[in-house]
């Protein structure tokens, strides 16, 4: 045996058990397909949890990172670079925004977020203002601000105690809102335009419009956490086109570096004008590598027939699923946006979704969870229409033993 491999056994012994990963550690990836350290192939579904948005090795990605990283890895902030400039040019050509900061992750993104939130309140009115209302079972990382911003307290236990001034609201129940708003005290809202982790909910067109119109009224600022839900996943280069509402701030993540870390936050230019010199920072934030590769992403996923490719791969990986969820009388609903799909279990399944996780992958598809009642997809945006056929035949073939041993 290879003196170099190393096995999933390994990880109990060296890694912090914040994480419980499965048997199968995957070496290779081509497109949608996976090859574990046995040479076992997989159809991926998981995206690297909406992340790979090309799918892997993407000769474009590839000759990106390659072309740049022969020119310049890293600048710090002291100086900046071409390839930082050329994105924000693009992210502001793409949407509402005038001004981007660039993170490293969506936590990191929503950091700089909500802290601006409050800051432009306080230089605006007063420190008063500066309450956040957020969702139940919304989630925006594990930042400490960023976590306790987030509506799940079992992800505070044992942290707190947690920064104050933040209150959470019913997603999807504008009347819970009202409750909670002042022009006094409220600076900001912040939602996922569709929940991720909790459950992949699609928000309401009317209650994101609610949410606009509440924040007008009470001066307060309206962020939306596209960290999941953005960069071409919905068919749309963000959700909030679909939703026809425009944030004050945007935060993407995940699929924007097509799997090289990179996060930003897209706003107006006069609400940017909070963060002043020295205010807020990050030392790898707008690092050239990885603003190279999500320009080729953002050149990728912001053509037309890529977002449109999006839509089509959507239905018939819905109406997959739907047919699937009714033979075996396994999901009571399939929701989401694009290629952001929540399959819901039936009351006869609930609490089961990992279980369906694990044959899966005994049938070679790999799917994620998003809770304990939710199957979650979010596959490569220009997955192989083929893949998803047979994706959708290795599913099944899970499901029917799934079922048949019950
Ligand atoms: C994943 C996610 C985050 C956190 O991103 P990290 O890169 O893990 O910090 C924040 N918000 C949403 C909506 C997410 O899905």
């Amino acid at each position: 045996m290879n003196k170099d491999r190393v096995s999933r056994e390994l990880f109990d012994d060296v890694m912090v058990p914040n994480y419980a990963p499965g048997t199968i550690v995957p070496v290779r990836g081509k497109g949608s397909r996976i090859w574990d350290q046995d040479g076992r192939e997989f159809i991926d579904l998981q995206g690297g949890i909406a992340v790979n948005c090309l799918g892997h090795s993407h000769p474009g990605l590839l000759s990106a990172l390659q072309e740049q990283s022969q020119k310049i890895w890293h600048l710090s902030n002291v100086m900046t670079n071409e390839p930082a400039l050329r994105l924000a040019k693009t992210l502001c050509d793409h949407t509402f925004a005038e001004r981007v900061f660039f993170a490293n992750s969506g936590a990191e993104a929503n950091e700089a977020a909500f802290k601006l939130v409050r800051r432009y309140a306080w230089e605006h009115t007063g420190a008063e203002k500066h309450e956040i209302i957020a969702f139940k079972n919304a989630f925006h990382g594990r930042t400490l601000f960023t976590v306790s911003v987030g509506g799940q307290p079992k992800y505070l236990e044992g942290f707190e105690p947690a920064p104050g001034g933040i209150q959470h609201a019913e997603f999807n129940d504008l009347e819970s809102v009202k409750k909670l708003i002042s022009k006094e005290k409220t600076c900001a809202i912040v939602v996922e335009p569709i929940q991720g982790e909790g459950g992949v909910m699609p928000a309401t067109k009317e209650f994101l419009q609610g949410l606009r119109q509440l924040c007008d009224e009470n001066d307060a600022l309206l962020v939306f956490d596209e960290v999941q839900s953005g960069a071409g996943r919905t068919g749309y280069v963000f959700a909030y086109e679909m939703y026809d509402v425009v944030p004050d701030i945007l935060t993407s993540a995940k699929g924007l570096g097509g799997g090289f870390p990179i996060a930003a936050m897209l706003t107006t230019a006069k609400v940017a004008a909070s963060l002043p010199v020295g205010t807020h920072g990050s030392t790898y934030g707008g690092n050239a590598l990885a603003c190279a590769v999500a320009q080729k992403v953002m050149d990728t996923i912001t053509q037309p027939e890529i977002l449109k490719g999006v839509k089509l791969r959507s239905d018939h990986l819905r109406k997959g699923m739907m047919d699937i969820g009714e033979r075996y009388g396994v999901f009571s609903e399939v929701r989401g946006a694009g290629l952001l799909l929540g399959c819901v279990l039936t009351e006869k399944w609930q609490g089961r979704a990992k279980d369906f996780l694990n044959a899966g992958l005994d049938e070679g598809v790999m799917i994620l969870i998003a809770g304990a009642n939710v199957l979650r997809l979010a596959p490569s945006l220009i997955i192989p229409e083929a893949d998803v056929d047979e994706a959708l035949k290795r599913f099944e073939a899970a499901v029917q033993k799934l079922t048949a041993n019950q």
